[in-house]
């Protein structure tokens, strides 16, 4: 039967620098972890030691927990841990090192020895290495990672090999136990969730778009999406793909999410006959920052996130970019604006959104004229805006938004 491994040793990422703002962070932390775990057998959440210590009442749920785990932001590496009290460990050693003999680890090889059985899978080499937190004990951090190193070659007849083992064995001396454990999963670092404040997030049905809310969130931020949609209603507008879109991102929050439905009629009304075809673009965009900023103010988000990556698409361009939004107070974060496709599709892949966002949607963009202009001029748009009454349209598309609670 394999080893039981009843805790889980999280270390955290950035958090560990926030000076005197950590307290909160882990708090915040904590929190966001017990809630990603509801449902599971955890006995407690500890702070140890710079880790964070997930204790399972039941060790057969460590591999779910685990998994859980990796989507909880603020998060590091992840480790099912085998504990060893330090009383199993210390008398010996304090005996062996009294009879000035070779020290024997007896407690931490046997583990060690168990868990490289257990995990060794097509590993022809490996690696021993060993943290000491508790720097008192008897042997430092090399010796340890010899012994047991010792310990394993003479079982398994494994050489250990220093750069790139295929099997990683490490040892963990804190001043309580002695963890024992093969490899550390990765969750994504950041921020925990809700520790940076709320954004409004233009969400489209795309790939971009979902991913820049993604990061955002790993920055701790607390989105609020909005969504417009083209035709009379939502029924007509087929929105079910946007809300799975969410439902995706609601995975990583430890509460619901809103969406805001917002129509694109009131635009597309006072946008006829008034506006150059070529601007229709970049003002139907201006419509979407505009009604956007209005709704974060509402909501108490500090700032909008978009899935701009620079010269993407004809609104995209540096120009547009400056040119929609010149007068909009809130700042606007595009935490993909450096990236390539390639990049953002495999972010997309990799936060489980992928497969949804490339569902057939009729995006409201893409019924825009083909022609767009790639240098608009802010004056430009403020003219365009004054003759089609934007104010009017965005208040009227404020008036039709249908809030929806999604997750939790
Ligand atoms: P995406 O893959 O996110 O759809 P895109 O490459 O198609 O992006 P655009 O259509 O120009 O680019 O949109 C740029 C950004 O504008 C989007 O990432 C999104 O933030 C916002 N946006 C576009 N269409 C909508 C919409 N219908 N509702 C809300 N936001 C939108
Ligand atoms: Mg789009």
């Amino acid at each position: 039967m394999a080893l039981a491994t009843p805790i889980i040793a999280c270390t955290y990422a950035e958090i560990a620098l926030k000076g005197r703002n950590r307290k909160m962070f882990l708090r915040k932390l904590i929190n966001n972890i017990q809630i990603a775990l509801k449902g599971e057998p955890v006995e407690s959440v500890n702070h140890v030691e710079s880790r964070l210590m997930v204790h399972l009442k039941d060790p057969g749920r460590a591999k779910e927990v685990t998994r859980k785990l990796q989507d909880v932001f603020g998060l590091q590496w992840l480790s099912p841990v085998v504990p060893i009290p330090r009383d199993e460990v210390d008398p010996e050693l304090r005996e062996d090192q009294e009879a000035d003999r070779e020290p024997r680890l007896t407690r931490i090889c046997e583990v060690a020895l168990e868990l490289t059985a257990e995990n060794r899978g097509d590993a022809v080499n490996f690696k021993v290495e060993t943290r000491r937190s508790d720097r008192d004990f008897g042997l430092t951090s090399p010796e340890i990672s010899r012994l047991v190193g010792a310990a394993i070659h003479m079982t398994t007849g494994m050489p250990a090999k220093m750069a790139h083992p295929d099997l990683m064995v490490n040892v963990l001396v804190l001043k309580e136990n002695v963890f024992v454990f093969t490899g550390k999963v990765p969750a994504y670092g950041g921020l925990p969730f809700g520790s940076s404040g709320r954004t409004m997030v233009l969400l489209s049905g795309g790939i971009d778009s979902p991913v820049a809310a993604w990061l955002m969130m790993r920055r701790g931020s607390r989105p609020t999406f909005v969504h417009f949609y083209s035709g009379r209603d939502i029924d007509e507008a087929d929105v079910e793909k946007i809300k799975d879109l969410v439902k995706i991102l609601a995975r990583y929050s430890p509460s619901a999410l809103k969406l805001f439905l917002v129509p694109v009629v009131p635009y597309e009304m006072r946008a006829i006959g008034k506006i150059a075809d070529s601007y229709d673009m970049v003002m139907f965009r201006r419509f979407m920052v505009k009604t956007a900023a209005r709704l974060a103010r509402r909501n108490s988000c500090l700032g909008l996130v978009t899935g701009d990556s620079l010269g993407q698409v004809a609104s995209q361009t540096l120009p547009n970019l400056g040119a929609i939004s010149s007068d909009v107070e809130l700042p606007i974060l595009r935490p993909l604006i450096g990236m390539d496709k390639m990049e953002i599709t495999a972010w997309s892949k990799k936060i489980g959104a992928f497969e949804t966002s490339i569902l057939p949607y009729r995006d409201c963009c893409s019924i825009r004229s083909p022609k767009p202009v790639l240098t608009a001029r802010a004056r430009d748009l403020l003219m365009y805006s004054e003759k089609m009454e934007l104010d009017d349209a965005v208040q009227e598309a404020m008036n039709g938004a249908v809030e929806v609670k999604i997750g939790g």
